[in-house]
């Protein structure tokens, strides 16, 4: 089977850029599972699914009609044929996806969808639990963390690339309202592998996380 780097850590700690930066520098595919998560979370709403109807929400994870459009630059998601990758990334399908992302059944239906990206030639897997729970047996496994005020000086910054200002207090409240449900859930709670590498990037850079990792994937 194909090689699988897996890349767990709480929100905000750079993980989605740099599991995209290692992908494209190895040439290996990305799952970026929160975004499943989130999809879920915006399948639900479009179709009038209850936050806390565990069945169906279930039932909505399993159907999911999603198509992700990698490769080159930006990734694209489809949902149900229609381009999601915006609509995803709102805080309100944020905070819906860490709610659905509580429920076991809905995990338990994404977890296969989630292992069928593992193909040659390598996998970078991006999220919470890839360690843990999807790719317990990956040899090599990254926790990234940083602090929660740098996690939210981060996010403030992308957020004023986009053209929305949002009050850094307000973030850093977020950031440790999910930072707690991600920790505290009974099923797959945020928490590093035993054989997991840990990573502070609170005063890294991109580049230098990138380059540490890459040597770690060269050992
Ligand atoms: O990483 P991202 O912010 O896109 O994830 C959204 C939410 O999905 C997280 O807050 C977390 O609750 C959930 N998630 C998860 N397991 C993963 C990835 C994301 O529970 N592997």
């Amino acid at each position: 089977t194909a090689p699988v780097l897996t890349i767990d850590g709480p929100g905000g700690a750079g993980k989605g850029t740099i599991s995209r930066l290692i992908a494209e520098r190895q040439g290996w595919h990305l799952l970026d599972s929160g975004a499943l998560y989130r999809l879920t979370a915006l399948a639900a709403g479009r179709h009038e699914v209850a936050l806390d109807d565990e069945a169906a929400l279930a039932r909505v994870a399993e159907t999911l009609d999603v198509v992700f459009l990698a490769e080159g630059g930006e990734a694209r998601v489809l949902l149900e044929g229609e381009d999601a990758s915006r609509a995803i990334r709102t805080e309100q399908v944020g905070d819906a996806a860490s709610r659905v992302a509580a429920l076991p059944a809905v995990r338990e239906a994404l977890l296969k969808r989630q292992r069928d990206f593992r193909q040659a030639p390598g996998l970078v897997a991006d999220g919470r639990d890839m360690g843990t729970v999807v790719f317990p047996e990956a040899p090599l496994k990254v926790f990234l963390t940083a602090s929660a005020e740098e996690r939210a000086r981060r996010r403030h910054l992308q957020l004023r690339e986009a053209g929305v200002d949002a009050s850094l207090s307000s973030l850093l409240k977020e950031i440790q309202a999910r930072d707690a449900r991600d920790m505290q859930r009974s099923v797959a709670p945020l928490v590093a592998a035993d054989d997991a590498v840990e990573l502070d990037t609170t005063s890294l850079t991109i580049p230098e996380v990138v380059d540490r990792l890459t040597e770690l994937l060269a050992r």
